[in-house]
């Protein structure tokens, strides 16, 4: 490594603490957003896939938490996918990690001016689902991941009340 390149890399080890900087990891399928380590580590020990999507996951290269979750991810949207009989073209989603469900209510106040109790939701002008770590598990995540295909499957929007349906099939079927 070259001066200039040492030289950087602290800089940036210097401001990176301070800036709040968001982490930003691609899969396949996803981008996945998050702050800190410790987030990205306890949303890996929270999903948690069943039996026969670990076997997936163990097939695949992991050698960071990073991989980790985003090959758990990935598992998770083809299975769902699977579940729907829906395989939209060129999906790609956000995923954005927030600390707990008071985060996830307060930036759904700031973008819709609404106040919301959810763990959880997924952002169909953004294409991004937005997570409480501390309340995230496979169904939840796998029931915004249904919001997300669908979204992108359907060209005319269908009504809310069969997105939802929808998505809490996916959530249920998850685990088949
Ligand atoms: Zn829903």
């Amino acid at each position: 490594m070259n001066k200039t390149a040492l030289l950087f890399l602290l800089l940036f080890a210097l401001i990176l603490p301070s800036t709040g900087h968001s982490w930003e990891v691609k899969s396949r399928y996803a981008t996945l957003h998050y702050n800190t380590k410790r987030i990205l580590n306890d949303f890996n020990d929270q999903i948690r896939l069943g039996r026969k999507l670990n076997y997936l996951a163990r097939k695949k290269n992991i050698l960071t938490t990073e991989d980790e979750v985003l090959a758990k991810i990935d598992i998770i949207i083809e299975k769902a996918e699977v579940v729907l009989d829906m395989f939209p073209d060129d999906l790609h989603i956000h995923i954005v990690l927030l600390k707990n469900a008071g985060e996830v209510n307060r930036i759904y106040k700031q973008k819709y001016g609404k106040k919301a109790n959810n763990i959880a939701y997924y952002s169909l002008a953004e294409d991004t689902i937005y997570i409480s770590v501390k309340n995230a598990k496979l169904r939840v995540l796998a029931h915004e991941i249904g919001h997300a295909i669908v979204d992108h499957y359907f060209e005319v929007r269908p009504p809310y009340n069969i997105h939802e349906l929808l998505a809490q099939f996916t959530e249920k079927h998850i685990t088949d």
